[in-house]
């Protein structure tokens, strides 16, 4: 696990005598010193993102493919501020959406029509027709979606088809969108609607699409994907790409694997090569990874408001929530916890929880060195599915996000005001 974010290093790399230099480099992981440094100029809880971690993330993923003609679209439902945006088109990766909204977020950021996917679920049809007008690609979820969509466009735009393959796969079924019981994707057994649909409409279409979940690990279920296709590719004569979708595992806490890029690649190759495209050219690729490109990248920044000593536990509890990091609570997930203020402290059990007046665990008697009030509780992995997920729960203010990038560390999105837990109230 080359990238895995451990204690050691990151305490080298907050040493002062390598602490200049670290700037200069394309540095993986933020230094202690560099996050405080960042509460203490922005305020807490606050989001920091690490471009040069999104940019290692991304060189990942191009250098293990770089025998497979591929094209990487980051799918950025994960994390969408518009710097981030800015940044992934900086660095030459594309981008995948999952509304309208994030269509037009992409645009603002500068992608050009043709380097943005929207990959639409349950939509109206009316977004389909607007996300055409502005020129991006889109892969298509129903049959009744892909009705209207050929008896309105019929040859003249090419599509995409996104299948749902039938296969189960990913960390738990809340992130599981593959399975014959998902509601993602026209099941792959009704290849026969579908067939009679495009040569009904002569609908154009240039890309398969199957994503199965998130947090897959095993290679294996990749491939298992590409084999659904093999039996439905030769059926779409025009046909450019294949999609397959996100969904790769990150590493959250000591142990943890992660997708293995170079396995899979070598994999994916060899099943290609053994299945050419009947219909003509090799099929382009794409992949749309989201926490993948995102999530080592992200830290929440919170402050120890109060400690509470019980009979069962020691809750340290910290000025956030599940308001502005609902993973542990919605997918129980773990996220490692470091303080900052005190890294080399005697480590102790401790229950951490936010504020808010709802049942907001992060973790549950974790180790952690000797936490203080006013002391900074650090979690990390936090740039996927973290911000983006927050709300105004409690009448809170969603935090400030904070993006580090050439050494530097700049504002990207304030933090909320009480002006804006009242905007959209009727006064
Ligand atoms: C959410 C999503 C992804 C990204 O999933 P990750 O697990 O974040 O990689 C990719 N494609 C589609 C269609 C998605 O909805």
């Amino acid at each position: 696990m080359p990238f895995y974010f451990d204690t050691k290093s990151l305490y080298d790399r907050s040493h002062p005598c390598c602490y200049p230099s670290y700037f200069r480099k394309m540095s993986q992981q933020l230094s202690i010193a560099q996050l405080i440094a960042a509460a203490q100029e922005f305020g807490t809880p606050l989001y920091v993102y690490n471009a040069d971690n999104i940019t290692a993330q991304y060189q990942k993923l191009t250098s293990a493919f770089a025998q497979t003609d591929t094209k990487f679209f980051y799918a950025c439902k994960a994390l969408t501020n518009i710097n981030i945006l800015k940044h992934i088109k900086s660095i030459g990766c594309n981008v995948d959406c999952s509304s309208i909204n994030e269509v037009k977020l992409a645009l603002l950021a500068g992608f050009e029509p043709n380097n943005v996917l929207y990959t639409s679920n349950g939509i109206h049809f009316s977004e389909i027709e607007e996300a055409q007008s502005l020129g991006v690609h889109i892969n298509i979820d129903s049959l009744s979606n892909l009705e209207k969509f050929g008896k309105k466009f019929g040859h003249s735009y090419p599509v995409g088809i996104r299948l749902r393959p039938n296969i189960m796969a990913g960390g738990n079924i809340k992130i599981s969108t593959g399975h014959d019981k998902s509601k993602f994707g026209i099941p792959a057994d009704q290849l026969t609607t579908i067939l009679e649909l495009v040569a009904k409409h002569n609908l154009h279409i240039q890309n398969l699409h199957i994503h199965t979940g998130s947090d897959i690990k095993d290679v294996d279920v990749f491939v298992k994907g590409i084999e659904v296709l093999f039996d439905i590719i030769p059926h779409f004569k025009e046909l450019k790409s294949v999609d397959l979708g996100g969904g790769f595992k990150v590493p959250y806490k000591e142990g943890d694997g992660e997708t293995d890029m170079i396995l899979l690649a070598q994999k994916v190759k060899e099943a290609f090569d053994n299945h050419p495209n009947p219909n003509g050219n090799p099929l382009q690729v794409w992949f749309e990874p989201g926490k993948f490109m995102v999530s080592a990248s992200g830290y929440l920044i919170t402050e120890v408001n109060v400690l509470k000593e019980t009979a069962n536990t020691v809750f340290a509890g910290v000025n956030s929530g599940f308001n502005h990091l609902i993973r542990p609570m919605f997918y129980d997930a773990y996220h490692q916890i470091e303080n900052i203020s005190n890294p080399t402290g005697a480590a102790k059990h401790y229950t951490v929880t936010g504020n808010i007046c709802e049942t907001d665990t992060f973790a549950w008697d974790r180790n952690i060195p000797e936490i203080r009030e006013g002391d900074l509780l650090v979690f990390k992995n936090a740039g996927a599915y973290g911000f983006e997920m927050s709300s105004n729960f409690n009448s809170r203010y969603k935090p400030a996000e904070v993006l580090v990038k050439d050494g530097k560390a700049m504002l990207i999105r304030k933090r909320d005001t009480f002006d804006d837990i009242l905007r959209n109230q009727v006064l």
